[in-house]
């Protein structure tokens, strides 16, 4: 079955990422076709240099054209590009929750990365941000506990931040949805 979204997806342009394999290519992830709505978002201290050809080729494979952020040091420069949305480290400090607010300020949906795995204080990420189960890190903590207290005040997205085409999937996350009891949100409507 299909999935109905999924944002946080790396490539071979991340090309910093050890976990990364060479195969998994913006094509194959447009091939697999594993969700109806499938972004790209490779590391953006990996691609801001390159960012003209990273995004032609998102655009070609007809992807939403994402990119990770790691924190407040590299907000200013991915303010200076124009992707469809951005992903965020956002780290437990004042200067990372500044950072975040500049981002949002920008207009483009906000997706908050793997709160659990960054020790991100959920009651500093305003409410406009989306707040991501992230199949890859969620089980690291117990989600009733750590995002139990957010249900109504976030909209979730459920990711795979697969970094090799077998991470493709959100089982864990969507397990961990389900017993939240908190609905998938998507960014964008479904074509
Ligand atoms: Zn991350
Ligand atoms: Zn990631």
């Amino acid at each position: 079955m299909r999935l109905n979204q999924d944002l946080h997806i790396h490539t071979t342009w991340s090309t910093g990422d050890a976990s990364v394999v060479p195969e998994q290519t913006v094509d194959l992830v447009a091939r697999v076709g594993h969700a109806r709505i499938v972004g790209i978002s490779d590391h953006f201290e990996h691609v801001a240099e390159v960012w003209d050809a990273y995004a032609q080729e998102v655009r070609e494979a007809e992807l939403r054209l994402g990119t990770e952020v790691n924190g407040a040091a590299w907000v200013e420069t991915a303010l200076g590009v124009k992707p469809d949305y951005y992903i965020y480290h956002c780290f437990d400090t004042d200067a990372d929750y500044r950072g975040l607010e500049r981002l949002l300020a920008s207009d483009r949906p906000v997706i908050v990365a793997h709160p659990n795995a960054l020790d991100t204080d959920l009651d500093r990420v305003p409410p406009e941000a989306y707040v991501e189960l992230n199949n890859r890190y969620v089980w690291r903590c117990d989600w009733l506990e750590f995002y139990g207290p957010y249900r109504d005040r976030f909209s979730f997205v459920l990711s795979s931040d697969a970094h090799r085409p077998n991470w493709l999937g959100q089982s864990v996350a969507r397990r961990a949805a389900e017993e939240l009891e908190v609905g998938e949100i998507l960014v964008w409507p479904m074509t």
